[in-house]
Order: structure tokens, then C-alpha cells, then sequence
């Protein structure tokens, strides 16, 4: 090709669209005459994809050409870590990069929970989080969290979604980006497509009340995670800054009128730190806080990021089983979550690209 035709290829595959967030719909919109779905579900559905990417009939690549941009991001960087998880840098169109993690779990029933990025870093400010150093350099497009999840699967499996889970636990608050997270579901649970159930795809946020009543009235409602992280709204801001513009009242006001399935159960999440949230009173509160809310409670014992400088210390171990105790003494459901991932920088609030 001469170089005086290279601008016009420029500008034909500028306006073509990314494949991943098209739904059926859309793909009839842009003329494809057979059934959409079965085009939407070669797109989606990485089994049927040879190494180099989707499989499509003559019809399809013809739609391509025409229409569509099939570039995934980049896997960049594949770190392992000993307990069988693997952080991995990817690199998305314009050079951002974003983190997710790969964690295959053996036991009992083989499972794969893929953790995924939001946001090239994140505006929350939480000060126990590698991630918030970074502030938000942007949001990620809904092709681009599709885009994220297939690359990794095309990589590292499963092939179909009947052995994967889901959690929004990556890079970005998630509900700072809702529309983009509502649409990225709609392709990922359709029927036609990956059908991921959304009863195995965990939403985390620190507690954005808008984005929650937003996504609670989206046609797939995830499972919802929520961090907590402090008992009063003093120690919570101290922490989480957004707990300034939404206190914990609010947010518990939100989490009564989140559309809850029978005996779905709302995770909330707790970072433990060692003399600033440990304490006994603390756990009184906690419960308290919860009250008749049907949850469960995840203690996350702060990991200390290695390199990364941290004000904050992992508490001792007798520390955590008091607080977990005396919660349990007030009936509370609780799980102590050992973040997995430890010694590759993946687990919760270490990820974070320089
Ligand atoms: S904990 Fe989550 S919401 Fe808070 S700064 Fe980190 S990535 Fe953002």
C-alpha cells in the first residue's frame, strides 16, 4: 500500500465500531442478514474462537470488514503467584493499562473467578488502596470490560461461563462508571452470547448511592459487595472519602432498597487494620450497623503492599479472631477472606500500575 492511501485507511477503521459491546441488535443494525445471535454468540463465546480470534462465516468477516474492530487489550504482563492466581497487566487501545486476576479454584468443584477493572485507576481516594495513588485517569469504555474478560479467557479459560465467576474487584469503583458496567452485563449475560448468570457476577463498590439505585434497576442485577471498612462515619471518611458525600446511614438506607433475590445475601466487606478499625467497639458498632440486613460479613486482614509505601499494618492474628468473635457473638455471619494472589501484588487493594 502506497503511503498517500494510508490516511484513508486511518480514518475507515477510526469509524468502524468496537465489536465487543454490540448486542444482537445492534449487529442487525448494521446489516447483518442471518440471525444476529449466532454472529453475537461466535463474537462472544471464546470456545468457538481458533488462536488468533473469533471464527465467522463469510457473512460475519464480510460485517467486519465492513463495520467492526475485533482488537482485544493486550496482555502486557502475566505475573503467577504460588496459590495458583495470576495478576495480569493489560494494555488497552490509547496505551492506559489496567490490572485483572486470574484465580483457578480446585476444590470440591473446579471454578475460575476472574477479577476485572472498571476504571483506569479510581477517584475514590481510599487510603488503605494501592489503586487510589494512581486517581482516575479514565473510565473504561463497555468494549473495553467486555474486550478485558475475553482476552483473558482466550488466554488463560475457562471456554464457557458454567465454571466462572465474576467480581468487579479490579482497578475503579464501578458505580463511578455505571452505564458502561450496565451495558458490558447486558452483553455478558445475554442468552446468545457468554450467558454468564448474574447470580455468579459480584459487583464491589465503596458505596456510591446513585450508582447502586442506577444499577438496581438494570435488567441483569449482580450480586453486590460493599466495602464498609468503618463502624462511625468518622473513621469510615478517614478511610474512604466517599463516605463524606454518602454516610453510612445513607448507604445502609440504599443497601434496604437494593433488589435482593430470596436468600440472596448482601458482602460486605470489611479491611481490617491494625489500631484504627480492630477494636472491640468497633465490632459493637459493626453489628449494630447491619442490624437486620441479610449479608455476610468478609474480614479482610490488610495486606501491606510490599514496595508501595503504607501508613497502614496487618493486625495480629489473635487481633482478628477477637474481632471476628465478637462479632459473631452479635449473630453476624462472618467470613475471614485471605486475600489470595499475596506475593504477585493481586489481591484486594494492591492493584496498581506505575
Ligand atoms: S478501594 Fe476500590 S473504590 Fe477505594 S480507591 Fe481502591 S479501587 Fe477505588
Amino acid at each position: 500500500m502506497s503511503q498517500s492511501e494510508q490516511p484513508c485507511q486511518d480514518l475507515a477503521s477510526f469509524a468502524r465500531l468496537p465489536a465487543w459491546d454490540r448486542t444482537p441488535s445492534d449487529l442487525e443494525g448494521l446489516g447483518y442478514e442471518r440471525d444476529p445471535r449466532h454472529l453475537f454468540g461466535r463474537l462472544q463465546r471464546v470456545a468457538t474462537w481458533d488462536a488468533s480470534g473469533p471464527v465467522l462465516s463469510r457473512l460475519g468477516r464480510a460485517l467486519v470488514a465492513r463495520s467492526l474492530r475485533l482488537d482485544l487489550p493486550t496482555i502486557v504482563e502475566e505475573r503467577p503467584s504460588a496459590d495458583g492466581a495470576t495478576r495480569l497487566v493489560l494494555a488497552l487501545e490509547d496505551g492506559a493499562r489496567i490490572e485483572a486476576v486470574h484465580m483457578p479454584r480446585a476444590v470440591v468443584r473446579p471454578r475460575v473467578t476472574v477479577c476485572l477493572s472498571s476504571q483506569v485507576g479510581c477517584a475514590m481516594g481510599c487510603t488503605f488502596c494501592a489503586t487510589a495513588k494512581m486517581g482516575l485517569v479514565r473510565n473504561l469504555a463497555s468494549h473495553e470490560i467486555v474486550g478485558q474478560l475475553l482476552a483473558v479467557l482466550h488466554r488463560y479459560g475457562p471456554l464457557s461461563a458454567q465454571k466462572l465467576n465474576l467480581v468487579f474487584m479490579g482497578m475503579g469503583e464501578p458505580l463511578h462508571n455505571v452505564e458502561a458496567l450496565i451495558r458490558a452485563l447486558e452483553i455478558l449475560c445475554d442468552p446468545a452470547g457468554l450467558a454468564v448468570p448474574p447470580t455468579r457476577i459480584t459487583v464491589s463498590t465503596a458505596g456510591h448511592v446513585p450508582g447502586l439505585e442506577r444499577l438496581a434497576r438494570s435488567r441483569w442485577v449482580p450480586e453486590l459487595a460493599v466495602s464498609v471498612n468503618g463502624a462511625t462515619d468518622q473513621v469510615r471518611r478517614s478511610l474512604m472519602p466517599i463516605g463524606k458525600r454518602w454516610p453510612l446511614a445513607e448507604l445502609r438506607a440504599a443497601l434496604d432498597r437494593w433488589p435482593r433475590r430470596p436468600h440472596q445475601k448482601i458482602t460486605l466487606e470489611y479491611v481490617l487494620l491494625a489500631g484504627v478499625n480492630d477494636d472491640d467497639e468497633s465490632a459493637d458498632r459493626l453489628a449494630d450497623w447491619t442490624g437486620d440486613l441479610r449479608h455476610v460479613l468478609n474480614v479482610i486482614p490488610f495486606n501491606e503492599w510490599g514496595d508501595v509505601p503504607s501508613p497502614y499494618r496487618e493486625p495480629a492474628s489473635e487481633r482478628v479472631e477477637a474481632f471476628v468473635a465478637r462479632l459473631r457473638s452479635h449473630g453476624c455471619l462472618v467470613k475471614v477472606r485471605r486475600s489470595r494472589g499475596r506475593d504477585a501484588r493481586a489481591a484486594c487493594g494492591t492493584l496498581v500500575v506505575r
